[in-house]
């Protein structure tokens, strides 16, 4: 029970309850169901071995499953307190009418317990084969000693109490290659460029196939931040399940639609307006160089939601904002017919980056006073400068990129006071080399953002 408890604690509500300091918290039976719906606490709970008493056993009396017995009646008589209360809530006082719901929810319990009465009878009863079987082996085992000789290996009898390991035999397997190296510094492989994506938010990275420093100080960030474990910077099978429960605990799918270019929502617009991702046009036909980066990519860049998932776990475990929440993507994809229309000239919101509204938790955007917004957005600017190693401004190469905002800036370069981002925060991967910046990286779909679990991508090694 102590180990079911940290594995439902520990993952499933890990990120609301994440400060250290806190004792964990109670887990119900809703928290064990939920738990064996998601795959990857389902598979930590399949790995329990346990020692329980075997279905297959019970006494005369079937005294453990007439434990049940009493829980039939405290679920009616809590059954009735809260009809009585919906009864109350209705206004119905008349007594006929009270007795009649009470009677039906009586009626209801009795076919239940009827029922119960003969499982208990025809079902589990018959199938009480343990101590019969137990009982002949041992019987066995005393008459037959003076033949047995060194050859015959000895059968191991079933226990007398009726109590047994139980061991789920494919999660077994798992435990024999955990601690094996999948990848580490010098290698190269497709899935490391997953994992470099993936992760980038927990040091920054580029979308590249290699296994460089950075991806190991990104694994060693993630170990220690999300994971919680030692660091060991190399990739095993316990960082590919915690990357995938990350993504499973992190849903952008409502801020990917969010982000979809707006401008067929436009009136009066004369430019053919797009489906969410541009029209693959580039830089209109102007040789200004503002628009030499014109390019409509044909999507938005993975990285940039990866890092999304990355804020809204800082904000979740980092005590300075822990107040906060990602309230909305609220410029994402902005094509030519967007920018024309704005009468704007910036082409980094084709494709490359996203603007998302922070606010505090306990009340609506429009219950925060501009100061108090910038307060929010300032905190995860502060974010993404400390944990994904975002550099203010755009004189660096292969990290995110921020905008800078009144408060804070480019401590040596200072502002630009044409790009003043202070109620939202923007971040982009404009400085990444043109490699990280083919269409590949651009997706349509949240689905595309997360791709196929790495679980799944690491099967086929070394195959
Ligand atoms: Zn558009
Ligand atoms: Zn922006």
């Amino acid at each position: 029970m102590r180990a079911l408890h940290q594995i439902l604690t520990g993952t499933l509500i890990y990120s609301t309850q994440r400060k250290k300091d806190l004792p964990p918290p109670t887990f119900t039976d809703r928290d064990l169901k939920e738990g064996l719906r998601r795959s990857w606490t389902a598979e930590l709970i399949g790995h329990l071995l346990v020692k329980y008493e075997s279905e297959w056993y019970a006494d005369e009396a079937l005294s453990k499953w007439n434990e049940i017995d009493d829980l039939f009646e405290e679920e009616k008589q809590q059954q009735k307190a809260l009809i009585e209360a919906g009864l109350d809530e209705l206004g119905i006082t008349e007594p006929y009418l009270r007795d009649f719901a009470l009677k039906m929810v009586d009626e209801a319990f009795k076919y239940i317990q009827t029922n119960w009465k003969i499982e208990k009878a025809q079902r589990i009863k018959p199938s009480l084969w343990w101590k019969q079987v137990a009982q002949a082996q041992a019987q066995n085992q005393t008459t037959s000693t003076e033949q047995s000789d060194a050859n015959t290996p000895k059968l191991s009898n079933l226990s007398a109490d009726g109590k047994a390991w139980f061991i789920h035999p494919v999660a077994m397997i798992d435990y024999f290659p955990k601690s094996e190296i999948l990848f580490q510094k010098g290698d190269k492989h497709e899935i490391i460029r997953e994992i470099n994506i993936r992760i980038a938010g927990f040091g920054g990275n580029v979308p590249t196939d290699e296994f460089t420093e950075r991806t190991e100080n990104m694994i060693k960030q993630f170990q220690r931040d999300y994971m919680q474990v030692e660091e060991t910077g190399v990739v095993d099978i316990q960082v590919i399940q915690a990357i995938d429960r990350f993504q499973d605990e992190y849903s952008i799918d409502s801020f990917f639609t969010q982000a979809r270019c707006q401008c067929s929502t436009f009136k009066n617009l004369t430019e053919p307006t797009c489906n969410g991702f541009g029209l693959n046009k580039t830089n209109n036909g102007k040789t200004d160089t503002d628009y030499a980066y014109g390019i409509e990519y044909p999507g938005l860049h993975r990285t940039l939601f990866w890092v999304l998932r990355s804020i809204m776990f800082y904000i979740d475990s980092d005590e300075r904002c822990q107040h906060l929440t990602v309230e909305i993507v609220s410029s994402g994809y902005r094509c030519w017919a967007d920018n024309i229309y704005n009468n704007r000239k910036s082409t980094n919101h084709m494709g490359k980056a996203l603007d998302i509204h922070v606010i505090k938790k306990e009340k609506s955007k429009s219950e925060h006073s501009r100061d108090e917004r910038i307060n929010c957005c300032d905190l995860v600017r502060d974010i993404l400068t400390e944990k994904t190693n975002a550099e203010y401004r755009w004189f660096h190469s292969n990290g995110i990129a921020l905008e800078n905002s009144y408060t804070r800036y480019h401590p040596t370069r200072g502002r630009d006071n044409q790009s003043i981002a202070s109620v939202w925060v923007h971040y982009d991967v404009r400085v990444f080399e043109s490699k990280f910046l083919k269409n590949q990286f651009f997706v349509k779909t949240a689905k595309d953002v997360n791709g196929k679990y790495l679980k799944e991508l690491v099967k086929n090694l070394g195959s």
